[in-house]
């Protein structure tokens, strides 16, 4: 790639004069030293701009790994994301622009999508749902998915979104670990011009438990199983209910959701996020990281089963009454100059993506994006993974006419985070390679496993000195492992459980995980999740997982696996096993391959040493092994 094209100059790409003199973000480290200096002033001065039914006496309490923000504060996050916005003058301003694969739209304005969510609010508190009450949603990205969140959220309960499409072990998991009574799920979902069965799923998962209603979102038309027992449908309930939920206020730290996420231990981690600090500090990011201006047009293009969809689909873009793009389906499907003609026609200003998109673009080459009108896009964001700096600068030299319209911003934050945490807003520029430096509010040091911080330029492991607003409050059910986020490194610090470094000027590179989880295509997947699903399988004795470098994927799945005497392996098998981890995970967590062996490598204490396989796979040097079996 010619770099000379990408005005790349020492310090890297800088956005074009025009936007970094209008960013809402002018002086990023001036910034992020006042918040860390102040975070009382910092973060009260942000909570004031929305509406508490009473104010907060206290914006922080903090003795690790315990914190509390806006102490004694009532609101409701979706009073702040609606009503706010729907008895003012943005009424009629859209809130979304809903797309079907099929190319079907949708637009709904802040004062109808009130209505709609309050009158779906009186329909489950018909069913019973209250204050703190868990409610599954099991829903494809679609308005009615959007709207059951919203429906919960004002109810003072706690929603804990699956993506519809993680299989029957995974779906049943969460519901048994959040404990909730009511599921909200579609029968099917679209993807790829293909109906995605989601109704089986759930009557298996839920088979045995103690559920007492499911209100189902029926898309299929005719051909569907009648309704049991419990169940209700969707639209039956939304029409024969009125919209008169009021948002029922709750203290600032009153739970939001759960949204389970993968960690070494192959039992998912229920991450708590609560109303009052989650609306403050993903609201701040919008405007100032992503940018966002009153009038403009947003494209997430997540899914509202992960984290991002969580706070940059749904609550952050209501909460600021802004218009964003909500599409259904593959980025690339029907043919992947598709999500062009989406920004062309929708005049999208901003898009926030993933690494995995960015490169499955640069795979398909710059005739695509050349092919449409692409004026209004100034800002590209990526998170989830890490961005190669090939597919950074494809990104500046073809989707942004080589940096002259626009800026490709890299974005570094999980789960647990709620909202970006290192970053390139845009006016610093951009070091393809790099994610950028330490975003307001964020305390970040690259340290030893002493806690130690390392010196500029080497690595080490990322790790936070202190909490922010939107942080994660606790593991639902399990505050010790919370707390184990604070105890793995000496020092007092949150680990992230990345591998990363940062240089001399501030900016972090981050390049994996430190633990035993995989990143595919942007989605946390344990290894212990997978090697569970394979041993609850009857052919398997043991197996073990590593990530194998993909192209696209960033990372694949291959598993090894060790068989149950008297079984063979045979093609079928391995068919059957991929299929088996399949049905338990779902989609994307299935296995590229699998090999059957006689034996693990392992240390003398018994634990798989993953390392090793993934070093012979790569044919690389393993390292220090003196612990390993005999
Ligand atoms: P999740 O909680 O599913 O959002 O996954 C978070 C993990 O994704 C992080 O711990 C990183 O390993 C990885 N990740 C997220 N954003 C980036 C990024 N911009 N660069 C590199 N890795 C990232």
């Amino acid at each position: 790639m010619a770099l000379e094209h990408l005005l790349e100059v020492g310090e890297g790409i800088p956005a074009p004069e025009k936007i970094r003199r209008a960013a809402n973000l002018q002086d990023v480290r001036a910034e992020h030293a006042r918040s860390l200096a102040d975070p009382h002033g910092f973060w009260g001065e942000q909570a004031k701009r929305f509406r508490w039914s009473q104010p907060w006496t206290r914006v922080l309490e903090w003795r690790v790994p315990d914190h509390k923000w806006f102490l004694g504060g009532k609101l409701n996050i979706t009073e702040n994301a609606l009503d706010r916005h729907a008895d003012g003058p943005r009424r009629n301003h859209r809130a979304f622009v809903c797309i079907d694969e099929d190319g079907t739209e949708r637009s709904i304005t802040y004062g109808e999508l009130r209505d709609l969510v309050s009158r779906l609010a009186s329909g489950l508190r018909s069913l019973g749902v209250g204050v703190g009450d868990r409610v599954i949603i099991y829903m494809p990205l679609t308005l009615e998915g959007i709207a059951s969140m919203l429906a919960v959220a004002r109810l003072g309960a706690v929603h804990s979104v699956v993506y519809a499409g993680l299989g029957v072990g995974a779906l049943r998991d969460r519901i048994v670990d959040a404990g909730a009574k009511l599921i909200i799920a579609g029968d099917v979902g679209f993807r790829r011009g293909k109906v995605v069965e989601l109704q089986g799923i759930v009557d298996e998962a839920v088979t045995g438990l103690d559920v007492k209603n499911i209100v189902w979102f029926q898309r299929r038309g005719s051909g569907g199983r009648a309704l049991k027992e419990g169940e209700v449908d969707f639209r039956d309930l939304v029409q024969r209910s009125k919209p008169d939920v009021a948002p029922v206020q709750v203290d600032s730290e009153h739970p939001l959701f759960i949204l389970y996420t993968s960690g070494s231990t192959g039992k998912p981690k229920g991450v708590v996020h609560v109303h009052g600090g989650y609306m403050v500090g993903t609201a701040y990011h919008l405007r100032t990281f992503y940018d966002i201006k009153d009038d403009d047009v947003f494209w997430c293009t997540s899914d509202i089963g992960w984290v991002v969809g969580h706070s940059y689909i749904v609550y952050a873009p209501l909460v600021e009454g802004i218009t964003t793009v909500v599409r259904e389906g593959a980025i690339d499907f029907p043919d992947p100059g598709i999500a062009w003609r989406v920004v062309e026609k929708h005049k999208v200003n901003v898009i926030f993506t993933a690494p995995t998109a960015l490169r499955m673009f640069m795979k398909f080459g710059g005739e695509l994006p050349a092919k449409s009108n692409l004026s209004s896009l100034r800002l590209i964001t990526v998170a989830g993974e890490p961005l190669n700096p090939e597919a950074c600068r494809w990104a500046f030299e073809h989707l942004v006419e080589g940096g002259k319209r626009g800026f490709i911003a890299d974005n570094w934050w999980q789960t647990e985070l709620g909202g970006p945490a290192l970053g390139t807003p845009l006016c610093i520029p951009s070091r393809p390679g790099a994610v950028g430096l330490a975003l307001p509010g964020v305390d970040a040091v690259v340290v030893d496993t002493d806690g130690k911080e390392v010196p500029r330029g080497q690595g080490g492991v990322l790790a936070l000195r202190g909490p922010f607003p939107h942080m994660m409050r606790t593991v639902w059910g399990d505050h010790q492992r919370w707390a184990q986020y604070w105890e793995e490194i000496p020092g007092q610090v949150y680990a992230a459980g990345d591998v990363a470094s940062w240089d001399n000027d501030g900016y972090f590179t981050v390049l994996g995980r430190s633990d035993d989880v995989l990143n595919v295509a942007g989605h946390r997947i344990g290894t212990a999740d997978v090697e569970s699903a394979l041993v609850s399988h009857p052919a398997i004795a043991e197996a073990a997982v590593i990530g194998i470098p993909d192209p696209v994927k960033g990372e694949g799945i291959k598993a090894f696996c060790i068989l149950r005497a008297g079984r063979k392996a045979t093609p079928e098998l391995e068919g059957e096993l991929i299929q088996h981890v399949r049905h338990e995970l779902g989609p994307i967590a299935t296995p590229s391959s699998i090999k059957v062996v006689d034996k693990l490598p392992k240390t003398r204490s018994g634990k798989i040493v993953r390392r090793l396989l993934k070093a012979q796979e790569l044919g690389k040097d393993a390292g220090d092994l003196s612990t390993l079996e005999e």
